[in-house]
């Protein structure tokens, strides 16, 4: 159990590769944080900075209110999972989870106690006198956690650790991860590339790009109030709906158009867009496929069928409107039949102002969370980039020009002892 901090965490490869920049995040005691993005986007990166398995290369990283950036791995009270588990295959589960126990001589008694009461959190009681090579892949995944729940960290790391795992097996483990984290009092940090895993697990999601943090929130922050446009389209299945459309601001009201539709926007999303100054713009309009709605109206954006996908308690309806492809999410009561669209029929789409998000054409940003403008800076020579300083959300999506290099292969298990 422990709250942590990281403050302006930075971290360089080789003097060249920027891997993650101006990290800040306050963790509380048994907190689950997960950090999401795209692959080569810094979360592992981050987690190894935790586990002191990476040097820092600026900015401090506090556990339990101690400054850890020098402190050893082993000294730092942490346990880590990775995706790549390596369980010894000549022993048998018992042993492999009493391993850096009895390392650390402890006695007999308490090591079997530990042992047993964590088979016990994990269902795998049963298994303790199997080997490795006896076991599913999940069931190889539980020892490996059982390898470190023993431990008692004070934070519980965890690298992908179900990527591994097939589709069905993947779905599984996540709700046992659920269940650990009842029976596990401790802080938990989780990185995934997987937005579902995210939204599910997560306390607070940190999401990062380019190593970047773009947005920290819980789940329905995340998924209602997106930050950025990228944000935007990286939470959320089927991905959100991205148009080029123009918002109208006509004395204290705003209007969206798109096609042939006039949406007026709800007081509250008015309030938060004229508290950011916004003018009648083009805009990016985000509209996810769960909140288009098909109509008969005319005030609506027309569109054709592509393909219409049977999802079992919901339809899939691919259409190609405004010269772009749109997906519609249409949920099908218990009654309702499904019946397939024909390709090309004409049908027409609108949607709430409540639905809908806009983002800024140039910088990606929501303008709803925009900061009113600065008053207009007296003109002067533009100072240089300056690397260090930390973005605004919107410039992040643009930010980072770096080049991604291959990942590292994955490290074995440092905390084996
Ligand atoms: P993620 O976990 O989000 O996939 P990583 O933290 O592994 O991302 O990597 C972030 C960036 O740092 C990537 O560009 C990656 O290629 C680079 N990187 C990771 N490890 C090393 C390393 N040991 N040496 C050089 N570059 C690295």
């Amino acid at each position: 159990m422990a709250d942590l901090s990281l403050r302006s965490v930075k971290k360089v490869y080789d003097n060249t590769v920027v891997a993650v920049q101006s990290f800040d995040l306050e963790i509380a005691d048994k907190e689950f944080i997960v950090l999401v993005g795209p692959s080569g986007c810094g979360k592992s990166t981050t987690l190894r900075m935790v586990a002191g398995l990476e040097e820092i290369t600026a900015g401090e990283i506090y556990i339990a209110g101690r400054k850890v950036n020098t402190v050893p791995p082993k000294d730092r009270d942490i346990a880590m999972v990775f995706q790549n588990y390596a369980l010894y295959p000549h022993m048998t589960v018992y042993d492999n989870i009493a391993y850096g126990l009895r390392l650390r001589k402890f006695p007999k008694r308490v090591i079997d106690q530990k042992v047993r009461e964590a088979a016990e959190i994990l269902d795998i009681s049963e298994l303790l006198k199997r080997k490795p090579k006896a076991l599913s892949g999940g069931q190889r995944q539980r020892v490996a956690i059982g390898r470190a729940i023993v431990r008692e960290p004070q934070v519980f790391l965890m690298d992908e650790p179900l990527s591994n795992l097939d589709a069905k097996l993947r779905n599984q483990m996540r709700s046992e991860i659920i269940k650990l984290r009842q029976k596990v009092n401790t802080t938990f940090i989780y990185v995934t590339h997987d937005q579902t895993e995210a939204m599910t697990l997560g306390d607070r999601i940190v999401i990062m790009k380019e190593g970047f943090v773009q947005q920290v929130g819980t789940p329905q922050e995340v998924f209602h109030h997106p930050a950025n446009l990228f944000v935007a389209g990286f939470i959320g299945t089927p991905q959100m709906n991205i148009f080029d459309a123009r918002l109208v601001r006509e004395d204290g009201r705003c209007f969206v158009e798109l096609g042939n539709a006039r949406v007026q926007l709800p007081a509250e999303k008015t309030a938060r867009l004229l508290a950011g100054g916004v003018e009648s713009q083009p805009v990016k309009l985000g509209l996810r496929p769960e909140h288009l709605m098909l109509t008969e109206e005319d005030n609506a954006v027309y569109a054709s069928v592509d393909v219409t996908e049977m999802m079992g308690s919901a339809v899939h309806i691919h259409l190609s409107a405004c010269g772009q492809d749109v997906v519609v999410v249409v949920p099908l009561g218990e009654e309702e039949e499904e019946t397939a669209l024909p390709m090309g029929q004409p049908v027409r789409f609108t949607f709430r102002g409540s639905a809908a998000h806009l983002f800024d054409v140039e910088s990606g940003c929501n303008l709803e969370y925009r900061q009113p403008p600065a008053p207009e800076p007296p003109p002067e020579e533009p100072a240089p980039a300056e690397e260090e300083a930390a973005p605004e959300a919107g410039e992040a999506a643009e930010a980072s020009e770096e080049a991604i290099p291959v990942p590292a292969p994955p490290p074995g298990d440092p905390f084996t002892e």
